[in-house]
């Protein structure tokens, strides 16, 4: 056997394995030393693999490759049969297609006008002639990539080319030239007649390189410990692991076309299957840590809770009610509450926090309130001031804005426990924010904040109690895994004599009718909000600035009435103004940007009109809707779509949210138009990246996966011998999916 690595690398022949890359214990406890080493094993650095010098190892550190199993765990995006490829005479226009041709001939062409440069390419096979050009690549051209008479592989959508009597042609497409000795039909070759893997190119790192290092990984790779134990793979017919690697990326030749670009093989399934459930163990395990600690308490007798009722100015709802329940069931109990509270805007979320804080209060325990945005707190401020209003309660408001003399009063008698309740922004994370005893965290727009904050503000008190809100309803399955180490409750009914809102969308030719009813409304005494995009003008975008709106809707449209604009860039003391005036019907009008999506409650507003309504996400335009409806009169949200047309996409999401108000409905509708990856932003969820599955497309799996995870970290005895049987797992699993963020 070959020794593997090559000689020139003293610098990591010391030192290493590093500590920081987790768990790097090879099975059986032995130690990994480079220099002994004739294999590769999963734990290797990539450095050691042939082919890559110091170079191919930082651009492959560049894409998060740093052990050969990272190298393994990089899967093919797609997949090309070359088995067989299609004659250029039988490419269908409009799909995605690869083909194999020979190069005629190239050139540059710089547009008249734009001066835009657009490198030509035409090629042939026996069966006829197509032509590519590449927009921004110029590159093509200076290095002389192409040559007459090389083979190349094009991958993407032919079209008729626009003045090309029925010729195709294809923009930007994919491609792949092949070695001057190709051997086309060769048994064993890597790029040909076979089904080829096809990765995602990155800078310095093209798909025929990953294959290539794949390739050799794959070939030289001495032993795979498995992760999953033997009865789960023998109860779900999962493939083993080295042949699951092998299979994800290089197919043999019976493998079903469908299946794989459906991501169905069993050797995909046997990797999507792993992730999730190593994903699930540290959800669940971090669980079973969060169940383990001691917290506070609480005294909760049936008293406490009918004072906890008695402070609400109107009957809860039968959801609010069974909520208020649940959550003071766990505060009893020894170990803290972990409880995560989902409700369609307006459901009122906020009163049965607060009822939660009173219940704290009660026992002596301090609360502390989160929220996103300053407006947003202050809101919650007046709103808790006027509940607790007979109590004798202490409650505090902590922003950024606060001037120094009052902050470090607040911050004194919050410390001496004679503040009880303490509403804020972030400005509550900071350092010299001490309380006296934090008994209850309450967090307002959970998604808004990431993990880490939440755990932050916990550690200001000893395990107290914690309930996270949020207004963005999140399928079950999925919730299960974003949110595992919390319980879930939810309002799923809205107080009463709310009325539904009636949705229309128009465009510009409705503008004026849409001017006219809002009239309307103003003269009946309602208020209306104008929601824009951006406040300054755009020379990209044809976007309505909120400025420009304003003007036009003071100067021009509403001249008797009183009009006003809310942006992100005034000064918070001038926001809040604004915002003051508006809630106490000072203002007819109120022109904003997004400032206002969260939690803004006027009940006498009434007509929610959102300019560029296609550039919104869904979500956010039925968090905007929720503005409105808040009262007893009919409410109206008016979509009003820029001129020109509008993509399928924001098409229907427009539609979507004018069949309904259900959020939902419309969360699922969201998840499927965006994917979970945008729809659950980055910053909020602290989930690992997948490499391999979809929280979507394998919802399927995810709930086998989480069914055996929790029974495997439920039936471990102790701490200890779960430790022991994860340290047996491969290299990184506790820095990936492990202990983060439990304290
Ligand atoms: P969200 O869930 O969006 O945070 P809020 O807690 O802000 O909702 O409640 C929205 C509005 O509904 C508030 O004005 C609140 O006082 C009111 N509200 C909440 N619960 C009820 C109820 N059971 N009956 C009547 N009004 C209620
Ligand atoms: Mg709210």
């Amino acid at each position: 056997m070959r020794a593997r690595h090559r000689s020139a690398k003293p610098a990591l022949s010391t030192g290493w394995p590093s500590g920081d890359r987790g768990l790097t214990a090879l099975p059986g406890g032995a130690t990994f030393s480079p220099a002994d080493c004739h294999m590769l094993e999963l734990q290797t650095p990539v450095q050691f693999v042939k082919g890559v010098g110091p170079g191919r190892a930082r651009d492959l550190a560049a894409k998060n490759i740093h052990t050969v199993e990272d190298l393994l765990y990089t899967l093919p995006y797609r997949y090309e049969d070359r088995t067989r490829f299609c004659p250029v005479r039988e490419l269908r226009p409009g799909e995605k297609t690869s083909v194999l041709v020979e190069v005629m001939s190239t050139g540059l062409t710089v547009t008249r006008k734009s001066r835009l440069k657009i490198f030509d390419l035409s090629a042939r096979d026996k069966t006829g002639g197509v032509r590519c050009k590449w927009f921004h690549s110029e590159y093509l051209h200076r290095r002389k990539i192409f040559r007459r008479g090389q083979q190349v592989i094009l991958y993407g959508k032919f079209e008729p080319a626009p003045y090309g009597a029925g010729s195709l042609q294809v923009i930007n497409p994919e491609f792949e030239i092949l070695d001057v000795d190709a051997e086309v039909s060769s048994q064993d070759s890597i790029e040909m007649g076979r089904i080829v893997p096809v990765y995602e190119a990155a800078r310095g790192l093209g798909t025929r390189t990953l294959r290539r290092l794949i390739h050799t990984v794959l070939s030289e790779l001495s032993d795979v410990p498995e992760t999953l134990p033997p009865a789960i793979l023998e109860r779900h017919d999962l493939m083993d692991r080295r042949a699951a690697l092998q299979e994800s990326h290089f197919p043999s030749a019976e493998t079903c076309r469908e299946d794989l670009a459906a991501r169905r093989t069993s050797a995909l399934r046997r990797l999507i299957f792993e992730e999730l459930f190593l994903l699930e163990v540290g959800i669940r395990w971090k669980r079973r840590l969060a169940r383990n600690v001691r917290g506070m308490p609480f005294r909760i007798d049936p008293g406490l809770l009918r004072a906890a009722g008695d402070f609400l100015p109107f009957r809860p709802t039968r959801a609010q009610e069974r909520v208020l329940n649940e959550m003071s069931e766990d505060m009893r109990r020894p170990n803290p509450m972990n409880r995560l509270l989902q409700g369609d805007v307006g459901c009122g979320k906020t009163v049965v926090a607060l009822q939660a804080g009173a219940i704290a209060i009660e026992n002596g325990a301090q609360a502390a309130f989160m929220a996103p945005t300053e407006i947003l707190a202050e809101q919650h401020h007046h709103y808790a001031r006027r509940l607790f209003d007979q109590s004798g309660y202490r409650v505090g408001l902590l922003t950024s804005g606060l001037k120094k003399a009052a902050r470090r009063d607040l911050l004194e008698e919050l410390s001496q426990g004679r503040l009880q309740l303490l509403i804020g922004t972030h400005a509550l994370l900071e350092p010299d924010v001490a309380f006296r005893k934090l008994g209850l965290v309450i967090i307002d727009e959970q998604h808004r904040f990431g993990v880490r904050q939440r755990f932050n503000l916990m550690k200001k008190g000893a395990h107290p109690h914690t309930l996270v809100m949020t207004a963005t309803p999140i399928p079950r399955t999925l919730s299960m895994t974003l949110y595992g180490d919390l319980d879930v409750s939810v309002i799923d009914e809205m107080p009463p004599n709310r009325r539904s809102v009636k949705t229309h969308l128009l465009d510009e030719l409705k503008r004026s009718r849409a001017y006219r009813f809002i009239a309307d409304q103003v003269r009946q005494g309602r208020q209306i909000y104008v929601l824009c995009p951006l406040i300054e003008e755009s020379e990209k975008l044809d976007l309505r600035p909120a400025r420009k709106i304003f003007e036009h809707l003071q100067g021009q449209v509403f001249p008797d009435f009183r009009v006003e604009l809310l942006h992100g860039r005034l000064k918070n003391i001038e926001k809040d103004a604004i915002m003051k005036r508006f809630a106490a019907g000072h203002t007819d009008i109120l022109v904003s940007t997004t400032v206002i999506e969260v939690g803004m409650d006027v009940a006498n507003a009434t007509v929610m009109l959102i300019e560029h309504a296609e550039r919104f996400g869904l979500a956010q335009l039925h968090q905007l809707r929720g503005r409105v409806g808040r009262g007893p009169e009919p409410s109206y949200c008016l979509l009003m779509q820029g001129a020109g047309t509008i993509g399928p996409e924001a098409f229907q999401r427009l539609n979507c949210l004018r069949e309904t108000t259900d959020g939902f409905v419309i969360a699922e509708k969201d998840l499927e138009i965006r994917g979970p990856g945008e729809f659950f932003g980055t910053r909020q969820s602290g989930l690992p990246t997948l490499r391999v599955a979809d929280l979507l497309r394998d919802r399927r799996i995810l709930e086998t996966a989480r069914r055996e995870a929790a029974t495997l970290v439920d039936n471990f005895e102790s701490q200890e011998s779960l430790v022991q049987w994860a340290a047996g797992l491969s290299s990184g699993w506790q820095a990936r999916y492990g202990l983060v963020g439990v304290g």
